[in-house]
Parts: structure tokens; C-alpha cells; sequence
């Protein structure tokens, strides 16, 4: 029998290293796909027609649902993917990160933050990057300036980046299309973005072969946002992004490394209808806590900020705390369209931090009822109105079944035909990490050994 400090410092050791005993895996390859807003009760509707994914899925393994983080929201779950911990520890709250100015100042995102000022977790890459593999990444988001992954195509590309360098000199892009992918009035639509972002990424793969692709997809989203789930444009733009998976496969075919890659797709959260707009921050100016004119706040002692099906409500100084939030919390519990009214301070329960921890986290999270969106705008006087334009959105609780998310995992490493009920977004990146011969030091995740071969 093992002593049993013997036991504890084996244990302790076991638990170190970023690689497994066999060493990283330098002959495999990973490509970890996000269709963006992908629910999945839209996978289990059989009239969508997705003949790559059906194809991964029944050659390899996939699950009914994957539950997703808190918020539901992009970033955070991005970074969910492929740290395998909780927003509390990786410490992603929005699609950027929430910077809280000093005076009565509404908070502001940045969103081109640098993933080291963003992400407080070791992520996929870093482990892989650590263990000599090499990465890349195509429309990845919380990845600013990380120096772990080799090769970047970046949301908003650059003239100068490398890879953008290397496919205008093949004539895989030209400077006009990049040009097009800029914020400003030449900014194309998504699907042409999605469209850039997948030719990056099949140009990677061909030519770099990376140990490590993760390439996003945002069309489905966006079109989701615009005309709602089980729409005919949303159900045209996942079959759009299935094609575009389908491309990207033909192109591991093409330069003979399909046999020796795994492929996951998953995606961020799910989606749910919309009707009405709820805006907190015109109830705070009707009761004298916040100042602003026209669409934004200027100084306030209290402000929202809304993701959709959630928002995280500020006060803005730390002195006056004390006295606003049982008013705050009055005032939100009565408002049409709030379904919660959660303390920051149980942030931990739903995976959260507590505001203490982390100053992007609310003095109080507001959850949307059904068919409401809470935004930060303030448009006109009214607290809620119609939403025009505007059909579907996502934030809400992660245990709402409609924001539950797919999961495929294929290929080299992966069993043929196990159909799981459930997994978690935060099983992704331990199980990719064991097919690479990496572990990760902490996850709040589990590797799903039932899915590997
Ligand atoms: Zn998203």
C-alpha cells in the first residue's frame, strides 16, 4: 500500500505537467470549429440540410446538447472552449473587456483588449504552444496579441499581418478584400466576412498544417440576431456554414491530413426569439441615477449594461453602494421584461465571479424574460418598446434549454457512433487536450473518455 504522503505528492506531481506521459502529440492535428449561435434544437431538426455535419456525426461522436457557460454570450464561451474552466476563473464576462472609469462614469468595453489582459487561464494554445505544437487561429475572439498562436487571421485582419501577407502574395485574397473586412462604411456584411475567414483558414491548414486550428464562424449569428432561429435566413446561414465546413475538410483531404486529424465543432450558446426591447438605463434617468442626452449616459450612480438576455448592473461609486442596491434591486424586480434580479455576490453558483473578484462583474446580473432583450441604449423615453429589426438573442441562464449548444467531435482519436445526452462547453478542452498529448493543470471540465477511441 502506498503511504499516504507518498499517495499525496503523487498525486500533486501527477497533476504538474502540461503534457501527458506520451508526450505532445506532434503528428496529430485538432481543428476545434465554432458556428457561432448554433442551438441545439436546431441540430436535432432534420429538414436542416448540413450533410458535412450529419457526415462528422455519424462517423464520429456528438451530443444532443452542451450546456454552455454564463453569460451566454460570445467571448465568454469562446474562451470556455478551449480553457476548460469557468468564466470566474478565465475571467471573460463580455465580447471585450469592461473597463470602469472613476466618477460617475458609465463602464465601457474595449474590445481589442489583448488576450493577456482578458484571459486569467492557460488556453489550449498556450499548452500546445508550450509543448513545441504549433497554432493558428481564423476569427478566434479573446486572442488579441497572443503570442502563442503561430499563425493569426484575425477578426479584423491587417495589411501587414503575415498570414494576410502570405495569401495576397498565392492570390488567395487581395488588398481590397481586407480592405473590405475594416470597421467603417466599406465594412462588407457577414456572410462575405465568414467567407474571408474560412478561405483563411483552408489557407492555413494547406500551408502551414498546424498541430492546432480554431476557426469561427459569425454569419449565423449575426442572421439569427436579425431574423431570429427557425427563420428562413437562419436556417440558409447554417447551411451556409456547413459548406464552409465542408470546404475546409476537402482541404484537409486535399493535402493528406485528414487521417490524422480530430475534428470538433461546437459552438458559443443557442438562441432564442425576440419581440421587445427592455432599457434599464432609461428607468435610472427617469429616477434621477443616471444624466445623459439622446442614445448614451454622460454621469450616473447606477448603469446597465446589457448582453441581450442578461445585463450587469453597475454602481458606479463604491461609496454609495451600500445605500443604491436595495433600490436598484426594487426598481429592476418590478420592470417589464426582467425575469431576475440576481446579487452579484451569488455570481459563483452560476459560474460567475463575484464582483469582488473581477470589475467586470455586476453589483447585480438582470436576467430577460422570454421575448425580451435588454440593451444599453436609451431610445426615446420608454423602458420597453417593440425591437425592430431585430428578431432573436442570447445571455439568458445557461439552463434554459434553448440556449444549449452542439457538439461533433470526429475523426482520428474518435469512436465511430456514440451519441451522448449531454456534455459541457467545459469538457471540450480537456478532451482535445488529452488527444494532443497535453493536460491542463486545472479544469472545471472532465475528459469524455466514452468518445475516444
Ligand atoms: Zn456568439
Amino acid at each position: 500500500m502506498m503511504h499516504r504522503f507518498a499517495s499525496a505528492l503523487f498525486a500533486l506531481v501527477a497533476s504538474l505537467p502540461t503534457a501527458s506521459a506520451a508526450g505532445p502529440a506532434k503528428d496529430h492535428h485538432v481543428i476545434l470549429v465554432s458556428i457561432d449561435g448554433f442551438p441545439a434544437y436546431l441540430w436535432a431538426d432534420p429538414t436542416l440540410q448540413l450533410p458535412n455535419l450529419r457526415k462528422l456525426a455519424a462517423t464520429g461522436a456528438s451530443a444532443k446538447a452542451m450546456t454552455v457557460s454564463n453569460p451566454s454570450i460570445t467571448w465568454i464561451n469562446h474562451t470556455t472552449l478551449v480553457t476548460g474552466v469557468e468564466p470566474r476563473t478565465h475571467g471573460v464576462l463580455f465580447n471585450g473587456l469592461l473597463v470602469r472609469p472613476a466618477g460617475g462614469k458609465p463602464p465601457v468595453i474595449e474590445q481589442w483588449a489583448p488576450k493577456d489582459k482578458m484571459v486569467f487561464a492557460p488556453a489550449l494554445y498556450d499548452l500546445a504552444h508550450r509543448a513545441e505544437l504549433t497554432t493558428a487561429e481564423s476569427d478566434w475572439v479573446a486572442v488579441t496579441d497572443a503570442d502563442s498562436i503561430t499563425w493569426s487571421f484575425a477578426e479584423l485582419p491587417k495589411l501587414g499581418d503575415p498570414v494576410v501577407k502570405e495569401m495576397i502574395a498565392a492570390g488567395v485574397a487581395t488588398e481590397e478584400e481586407i480592405g473590405w473586412m475594416q470597421m467603417g462604411p466599406n465594412r462588407k456584411g457577414v456572410a462575405f466576412l465568414d467567407a474571408m475567414w474560412t478561405r483563411a483558414a483552408i489557407h492555413m491548414l494547406e500551408t502551414h498544417k498546424p498541430n492546432l486550428l480554431l476557426y469561427h464562424t459569425l454569419n449565423t449569428d449575426a442572421t439569427h440576431h436579425n431574423y431570429g432561429p427557425r427563420s428562413g435566413p437562419g436556417s440558409t446561414a447554417l447551411e451556409l456554414a456547413d459548406r464552409y465546413i465542408g470546404d475546409l475538410l476537402a482541404a484537409a483531404d486535399r493535402v493528406g491530413l485528414r487521417e490524422k486529424t480530430t475534428v470538433v465543432v461546437a459552438t458559443d450558446h443557442g438562441f432564442k426569439k425576440v419581440s421587445k426591447f427592455v432599457q434599464p438605463n432609461v428607468a435610472l434617468r427617469q429616477a434621477g441615477l443616471a444624466r445623459g442626452l439622446g442614445p448614451s449616459i454622460s454621469s450616473c450612480d447606477a448603469y446597465v449594461m446589457g448582453q441581450g438576455g442578461m445585463g450587469f448592473v453597475y454602481v458606479t461609486s463604491p461609496e454609495k453602494r451600500a445605500a443604491l442596491l436595495p433600490q436598484l434591486k426594487e426598481l429592476f424586480s418590478k420592470m417589464e421584461g426582467i425575469a431576475q434580479v440576481i446579487d452579484g455576490e451569488e455570481g459563483p453558483r452560476l459560474g460567475m465571479p463575484k464582483p469582488g473578484e473581477n470589475p467586470g462583474m455586476g453589483d447585480l446580473v438582470l436576467y430577460a424574460a422570454d421575448g425580451y432583450a435588454i440593451r444599453k441604449e436609451l431610445n426615446g423615453d420608454q423602458v420597453v418598446l417593440p425591437a425592430e429589426n431585430y428578431a432573436g438573442t442570447h445571455g439568458y441562464l445557461n439552463s434554459d434549454p434553448e440556449l444549449d449548444g452542439i457538439f461533433i467531435a470526429s475523426g482520428a482519436g474518435i469512436k465511430k457512433g456514440v451519441v451522448l445526452d449531454r456534455v459541457r462547453n467545459l469538457d471540450v478542452a480537456p478532451t482535445l487536450a488529452k488527444l494532443m498529448g497535453l493536460a491542463f493543470p486545472k479544469t472545471d471540465g472532465r475528459v469524455l473518455e466514452e468518445i475516444l477511441e
